[in-house]
């Protein structure tokens, strides 16, 4: 289960254009990293303007279904991080953003075996 969920706002190191482990000792600067989705035993962060990272990836038509994102994310520029990432939490959301429909919800806890959200609508119309 993913120790932390989409919205969560955590603080990574940023090292030669990469985000690198927790406790990499001589890393170039902290930032604060938004989570957008869970993916693949981890986490895509949204890379904000003015953090050049080498390895960042631009949510397309063709993959923002495959990293588990919102429609609305197309265009924007994420990063793949693990926990061992993260070095610690800046900010939970209070609630959590459904996976399929990003859409969030105040309060909401958990109800699928991943530890994510999906809301009423996405469980009860498939293509929505
Ligand atoms: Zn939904």
């Amino acid at each position: 289960m993913a120790t932390y969920s989409p919205g969560d706002r955590v603080y990574c190191l940023v090292k030669d254009g990469a985000i690198v482990n927790y406790d990499e000792p001589a890393f170039d600067f902290k930032s604060i990293f938004d989570i957008v989705s869970l993916y693949a035993q981890g986490y895509m962060v949204y890379v904000p303007i003015g953090i050049p990272l080498k390895d960042s990836l631009t949510v397309i038509i063709s993959n923002f279904e495959k990293f588990n994102m919102d429609k609305k994310f197309i265009g924007s520029v994420v990063y793949y991080i693990t926990d061992y990432k993260i070095v610690n939490l800046y900010r939970k959301l209070d609630g959590l953003s459904c996976v399929r429909c990003a859409e969030f919800y105040p309060m909401a806890t958990a109800n699928q075996p991943d530890g994510t959200l999906k809301c009423w609508l996405c469980r009860n119309y498939r293509y929505r």
